[in-house]
């Protein structure tokens, strides 16, 4: 009931919670010192719509903290980004995945890697491209192999300068889809624009797909606009089979959800690629 006391708390909290992510921050840069001690990459895959073959999949950040256990990506990139870290976990990603394939590879599995970029990486354009050239020479890949993920609110943010940067990664052979889709604003004119050859419909969407006549109403119009472009559709976070039902009614390329592998380790990945495609 007192205000002071009441002030203090609040104030305490919030230091906490500045607290909290400075230690973040800390831990995180001395495992990227440490050459990722505690990173790791997950893999979910991406199967087909009508064959459910797996075709792809996407890489996705995993931390164990030292003493915390597992945090969420959700939870650490934005400490990552506030921090001035994400440049450097971004590198680790780029070259850890660009490892995972010519790994592989050499197990007989070819598996194009699908990574997902910061706003901040896009706007090192130079820095961006290099590690990627760089990465792809040591281990032998074509940029074909590798995929890069952009969500739409960041392709939005600052067009004319997005616009370059994509029109580069393109032109080095890495393919681009834009994830989250829906979620944004995007013009039709600007999408054209862009070098991309995916787009990811939001989880949001299909999360509704049985409740709401709006979502699929929404899921409908982009399958055929991306499909009206030349463009390959996934439909992200497929979880019951009555959504991948409707998915495969409306002709989505590609689907991707807990329903048919949660992200897993490499190791993992590979065993269930092998699996499937048999
Ligand atoms: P995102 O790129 O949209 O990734 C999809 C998220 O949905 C992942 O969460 C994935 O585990 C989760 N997911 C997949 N299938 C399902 C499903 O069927 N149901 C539900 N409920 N969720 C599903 P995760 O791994 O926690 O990643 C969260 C976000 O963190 C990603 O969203 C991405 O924006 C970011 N992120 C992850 N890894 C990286 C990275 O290496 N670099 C950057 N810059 N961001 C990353
Ligand atoms: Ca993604
Ligand atoms: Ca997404
Ligand atoms: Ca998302």
């Amino acid at each position: 009931r007192s205000g002071g006391n009441g002030f203090a708390f609040f104030e305490a909290h919030m230091q906490d919670g500045v607290r909290d992510q400075l230690e973040l921050a800390r831990d995180l840069r001395a495992a990227l010192e440490a050459g990722g001690a505690g990173l790791a990459l997950h893999y979910q895959p991406k199967v087909a719509g009508d064959t459910a073959r797996v075709l792809g999949v996407e890489a996705l950040l995993r931390w164990q903290h030292p003493r915390r256990g597992p945090v969420s990506p959700g939870a650490f990139i934005p400490v990552a980004e506030r921090f001035g870290l994400i440049i450097a976990l971004g590198d680790w990603v780029i070259d850890e995945a660009c490892r995972q394939i010519a790994d592989w590879r050499g197990q007989g599995l070819k598996l194009r890697v699908a990574i997902n970029l910061s706003v901040q990486q896009l706007r090192q354009p130079e820095a961006l491209l290099q590690r990627l050239q760089q990465a792809l020479a040591r281990h032998q890949l074509t940029a074909a192999q590798l995929s890069c993920e952009i969500t739409e609110s960041v392709a939005m943010a600052d067009a004319a300068a997005t616009e370059r940067v994509l029109q580069r990664l393109g032109a080095l052979g890495v393919s681009l889809s834009i994830d989250d889709f829906g979620t944004g604003y995007s013009s039709l004119a600007y999408l054209r624009r862009l070098p991309v050859s995916q787009l990811k419909i939001d989880r949001s969407f299909i999360q509704d797909l049985e409740t709401s006549a709006d979502a699929r109403a929404i899921v409908k119009a982009v399958i055929e606009l991306a499909h009206a472009l030349s463009l390959e559709v996934v439909a992200e976070g497929v979880e019951t089979e009555g959504q991948a039902a409707v998915l495969r009614a409306k002709r989505c390329d590609k689907l991707q959800g807990f329903l048919f592998a949660r992200p897993m380790p490499a190791q993992e990945l590979a065993q269930w690629a092998l699996r499937s495609q048999q």
